[in-house]
């Protein structure tokens, strides 16, 4: 064991919940080392254009981690959620439901981010952080249980012992079949095509989710008149789409979005997802505790999934925060147990809202499709509703952390 490394917490995954996870701990005194198989943690080398609608609570946690920066000016507010739903045959849309901003007085309850900015201030971060040690180039093999720790061996030969192994490896976690953890499963036979647009008209901040048959279609507003488009859509149609030539992507892309956007053009490539929705069954052990993309993977119709991830970093953080004050083992079953039942609500509820929601509206079925206008409308006319309904948007329910909070 002596020729083994120490730290308090090692991270396997440097993507954007494994970095930030990183940041927390190391800001509230922790060792942290942070493994990630890319040159750079957060990696922008392999970085595709792609978005994130990042909820108000989310924005607070970035903020209070010293995160935010100067990324007030590259976040786009979202003043206006509009739901639709296309007619059968013809290619129009109905408007189901719009969800504004209610109170003038508060900040929008999501904002929209690009990739590379959200990674940029990270790094940033990190390369500051005195309590981070970041190995690149490598990655987390396998994982023993010892005394008092965790033994985690890398790719590299290197052997670290860690009294707590926080695993953020992502989709379809390899690290969580190496060791045969169980998840549930269910393939969507759906893909997102996700792609940057240029447009004519001002979004004015509007993002508009329209439901086919095959699967939503959303356009999220970014910085200038530019919106970044995540189109759900069957499969094999999917793959299909994607790989047509620009000039018929761009004509269906036209038809799809009716009149939302004007002249549209690419201002990227476009890239596919395929989704499914995976959760694992318990996520933590002695030891060891799973979060964000590797803990649950859900549809990203909601634009939920990166927010989950970033709200398992406010409330690890603090149970971990909490026990080592009053003498606790931060790897212990009993604390990280406490973790585990205040994130299974959450977890609960996005995944099947998430799963639901894409089930009642992928379907041609004709009752379903009565139903779902009824129950749209009903939100839509309610007050009380549409304030539940934008206060999950934000991230405010539930019992929230510190760290979700203003400071
Ligand atoms: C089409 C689409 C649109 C989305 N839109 C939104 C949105 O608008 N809002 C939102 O909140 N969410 C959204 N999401 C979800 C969001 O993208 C994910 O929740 C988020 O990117 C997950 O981040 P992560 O850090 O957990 O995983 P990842 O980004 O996958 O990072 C995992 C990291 O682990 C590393 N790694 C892998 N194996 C190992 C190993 N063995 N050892 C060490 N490191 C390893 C990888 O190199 C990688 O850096 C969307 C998802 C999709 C598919």
């Amino acid at each position: 064991m002596n020729n083994l490394k120490r730290t308090e917490i090692l991270i396997a995954g440097g993507g954007i919940v494994g970095s930030l996870m990183a940041i927390a701990l190391a800001e509230n005194g922790f060792e942290v080392v942070l493994v990630d198989p890319s040159s750079e943690t957060s990696s922008q080398t392999n970085r595709i254009c792609r978005s994130y609608a990042i909820s108000r609570t989310s924005k607070i946690l970035l903020k209070n981690l010293g995160v935010w920066g100067n990324l007030d000016e590259k976040f786009e507010p979202i003043t206006k959620i509009v739901l639709s739903e296309a007619n059968k045959e013809a290619m129009d849309v109905t408007k189901l439901a719009e969800f504004d901003l209610q109170d003038e007085s508060k900040e929008p309850t999501s904002y929209m981010v690009e990739d590379l900015e959200i990674r940029t201030a990270l790094n940033l971060k990190l390369q500051a952080s005195k309590n981070v040690e970041i190995l690149t180039n490598c990655k987390v093999l396998s994982e023993e249980v010892a005394k008092g720790g965790s033994i985690i061996s890398l790719d590299n030969d290197k052997r670290i012992y860690a009294s707590l192994f926080v695993i953020c490896d992502g989709p379809k976690s390899s690290i969580a079949k190496t060791i045969n953890k169980k998840f549930i499963f269910k393939d969507y036979n759906q893909v997102a095509i996700v792609a940057n647009v240029n447009h004519k008209n001002r979004h004015k901040g509007e993002a508009h989710q329209i439901f086919f048959t095959g699967g939503p279609i959303a356009s999220l507003p970014l910085k200038g008149n530019r919106s970044a488009i995540v189109w759900s859509e069957e499969k094999k149609k999917g793959f299909h789409v994607s790989q047509s030539k620009k000039e018929n992507f761009l004509e269906e892309l036209k038809a799809k979005l009716s009149n939302v956007l004007v002249d549209i053009s690419l201002d990227s490539e476009k890239y596919v997802f395929p989704l499914s929705l995976s959760i694992l069954r318990d996520f933590v052990d002695e030891r060891r505790v799973f979060i964000g993309d590797s803990a649950h993977t859900i549809h990203p119709l909601a634009g939920q999934g990166l927010n989950l991830g970033l709200r398992d970093i406010a409330s690890l953080t603090e149970i971990l925060v909490n026990g080592k004050k009053i003498g606790e083992d931060i790897g212990s079953i009993g604390l990280l147990k406490r973790y585990e039942q205040w994130r299974s609500f959450d977890r609960f509820l996005l995944s099947s809202y998430t799963d639901g929601i894409n089930a009642l509206f992928s379907n041609d079925n004709k009752i379903l499709r009565a139903l779902r206008r009824l129950g749209l409308k009903a939100i839509d006319s309610s007050t009380n509703l549409k304030t539940a309904f934008m206060n999950e948007a934000a991230g405010e329910y539930g019992h929230l952390p510190i760290l979700l909070k203003e400071m």
